[in-house]
């Protein structure tokens, strides 16, 4: 393989290894699960600060082939550092699990505010998406393609400024790449039809992302994931009529079956989509530095573990996490956590 952007930080990423176990930590609640694991909130018994560990089990990444993701998720996540994405501190690993430490956002999921709300003002959606476009064209400076992009790995800060979170998906390409997977309502055509794709498949999920923050559903649900698959490949979209026609300019350019008429995709990149007209009051340095005051505090106290924006889940009260020392089948595919 070619040396790529993120090889050259290869050097720079193994300076995270062993810097935690998890006697460091303190297991609290769980905030979210994932496919092969859970996210807990977990609490540093050396400064006493509030994390987000996020557990995934061997077993299960193995059997599901999600070994590489699972490798790339840890190298993406150490090596992304940006306001809007998730900052990950370290990783480490016993027999059965796997296990890493990233800020604890305590703002919970965009997802539920705007169940909460049902659907966003203009003015929210474009701040928040906007937010998203730095972190995505960030992403793609580094030839990152995040490829599940969906408001509940979009979390919000104390201050209400998102953070992408879940990087199982991502992908360092240079060019193009096959592997289906994301979640259904936003996964683009090519990726349905397992023809190649590129990064310009952020960009129709990000169409996907404004549309159903516009109008609290996404355009081609469906309760079975193969009827919207059919819907996607279909590619016919019937837009609200309260929507204003920069927004419907801005939609009917990002979600488009040809990738290569795609905005995002075409001759100036993501640049057509920072400078199309429905973005055009955003002051983009200021919006960067999180100088732009958000649409929404979370009604959180900082610093304490406060988990009220999130979910419950129930507990699992066999957790198998600290074995060491036992035959280990899978330690060898894991050795940078
Ligand atoms: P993931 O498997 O990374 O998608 O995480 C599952 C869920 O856990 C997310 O949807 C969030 O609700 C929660 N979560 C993940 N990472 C964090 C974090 N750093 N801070 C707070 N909650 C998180």
């Amino acid at each position: 393989m070619s040396e790529t952007k993120l090889s050259k930080h290869i050097d720079k990423d193994t300076k995270t290894k062993g810097k935690y176990t998890l006697n460091d930590f303190q297991i609290l609640r769980t905030l979210g699960t994932g496919s092969f694991g859970r996210v807990h909130l977990a609490r540093s018994i050396h400064n006493g600060r509030f994390y987000a560990m996020k557990t995934l089990k061997k077993e299960r990444v193995v059997n599901m082939k999600q070994v590489e993701h699972t490798n790339d998720e840890r190298r993406m996540l150490k090596l992304a550092q940006h306001p809007f994405i998730i900052r990950m501190w370290g990783t480490f690993q016993d027999c059965h699990n796997l296990f890493m430490i990233m800020d604890y956002i305590e703002g919970g999921e965009l997802f539920s505010l705007l169940r909460k709300s049902q659907r966003f003002p203009i003015p929210v959606a474009k701040f928040y998406a906007a937010e998203v476009f730095l972190a995505i064209e960030y992403l793609h400076n580094l030839d990152i393609i995040y490829r599940d992009l969906k408001p509940e790995n979009i979390l919000l800060d104390k201050n209400g400024h998102i953070k992408l979170t879940d990087f199982g998906f991502a992908k360092e390409v240079i060019d193009v790449t096959y592997t289906l997977c994301g979640t259904p309502d936003y996964i683009a055509p090519e990726v349905v039809a397992t023809k190649p794709y590129n990064k310009s498949v952020d960009w129709w999920s990000f169409g996907i992302l404004i549309f159903e923050m516009l109008t609290g559903y996404t355009p081609f649900y469906d309760p079975t994931p193969m009827k919207t698959y059919e819907n996607i490949l279909n590619g016919t979209i019937t837009y609200p009529d309260y929507l204003p026609p920069d927004i419907l300019d801005l939609l009917q350019k990002l979600i488009v079956k040809d990738l290569t008429s795609r905005l995002g995709n075409l001759q100036n990149g993501s640049d057509d989509v920072k400078n199309h007209q429905w973005f055009k009051e955003v002051i983009w340095e200021r919006l960067l530095s999180r100088d732009i005051e958000t649409p929404y505090e979370p009604p959180i106290t900082s610093g304490i573990g406060d988990t009220s924006q999130f979910d419950r889940y129930p507990e699992d009260k066999d957790l198998d996490y600290g074995i060491s020392g036992v035959n280990d089948p899978y330690g060898s595919l894991f050795t940078d956590f």
